[in-house]
């Protein structure tokens, strides 16, 4: 099948000096082939915990997946070993940060960063490592590439950081890029650079990405299908097409709404729903948005919905897409 990667009713927690997080809360979706799902929603909904625990590169002693699976071409990701996940990481899922800063090494050349990966996962001499490096930082648009190799973070842009991130990232022809707020720290000409980068990666090589992004404009531009996370679940799914002319849940909509127009200052804070999201220290018995939502029921307070189908890949997990509201309460 073309199901690359699926993840079922992924729960993760965190110990904290607070108590125990419950930062994801049931998680369900697929990957498919080539193709580009985009998480979105607010900071905290869990859209960075999900993406990160399939390579599983959360705190090891605080953090816990009690319950789920992460299946990754007919593995199961959530048993494998530390040896087994170093294998994993780079050569077969990777992972592309907002600031290559913290996420790469700036002491070490941005050439040595990109053969390390490339000696490590397939075991070919320095020379060839270095062929493909200075070859792959072309194709990501690096120009004099040679000359490149041995120059150090600091030396360059913030743009041109992201497109090293990109060719360490990429080097070794994964599977799937997973890419968290890749382009939040740019300005926008940059930011389309680098999704247009993208695309061009996904085209020639066929490669399954996954983009986590509180950006509609990011999504709009580059994913085939969108899962909108809150509180730790996945409210609504759909393709790009389903979420933005028909939105259902009345989170998605609020979203949507927030969207800066195209000829307004894209910088003003985006805070268009009323209110904050809930404790996921002790997440509410109903619906996680009812605090927050204007169409709130007395079935939303009592019961957590369950996804609706709505179409072959458009679901939504609010009652008033449900037709069991009725007998529910
Ligand atoms: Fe609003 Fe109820 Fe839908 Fe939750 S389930 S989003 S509270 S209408
Ligand atoms: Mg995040």
């Amino acid at each position: 099948s073309d199901v690359l990667l699926e993840v079922e009713d992924l729960h993760v927690s965190f110990k904290t000096h607070g108590g125990v997080v419950q930062a994801v809360r049931g998680v369900s979706f697929q990957l498919n082939k080539g193709e580009t799902l985009a998480i979105v929603g607010e900071s905290g909904c869990g859209k960075s915990v999900t993406a990160r625990s399939i390579m599983r590169l959360l705190p090891e002693r605080t953090s816990k997946i009690p319950r789920g699976s992460i299946r990754f071409k007919g593995k199961e990701l959530t048993q494998l070993t530390e040896k087994q996940l170093r294998e994993l990481r780079g050569s077969e899922i990777s992972m592309i940060f907002q600031d290559a800063m913290t996420a790469l090494n700036p002491t070490i050349s941005i050439g040595e960063q990109i053969m390390e990966g490339i000696i490590r996962h397939q075991k070919i001499s320095r020379e060839k490592a270095r062929k493909q490096a200075i070859e792959m930082l072309g194709l990501v648009g690096i120009s004099q590439p040679e000359l490149r190799m041995k120059q150090y973070l600091h030396e360059f842009s913030g743009g041109m950081r992201q497109r090293m991130m990109i060719a360490i990232a990429a080097v070794c022809s994964p599977s799937i890029l997973i890419a968290d707020e890749p382009t939040t720290a740019l300005d926008v000409t940059i930011q389309a650079q680098i999704i247009e980068l993208f695309r061009m990666l996904q085209k020639k090589t066929g490669v399954s990405i996954i983009i986590i992004t509180h950006d509609l404009g990011v999504v709009a531009k580059i994913a085939d299908r969108v899962n909108v996370m809150y509180a730790g679940k996945v409210v609504e799914t759909g393709t790009v097409q389903e979420l933005f002319y028909s939105p259902q849940h009345p989170y998605t909509k609020g979203l949507l709404a927030s969207v800066p127009r195209l000829d307004t200052d894209t910088t003003l804070p985006l805070t268009p729903i009323p209110g904050t999201p809930p404790d996921l220290f002790s997440p509410p018995k109903g619906c996680a948005f009812a605090a927050r939502c204007e169409y709130a029921m007395d079935v939303c307070g009592a019961y957590d919905p369950e996804p609706t189908p709505l179409s072959d890949k458009h679901a939504v997990a609010c009652w008033l897409q449900d037709p069991r509201a009725r007998q529910a309460i």
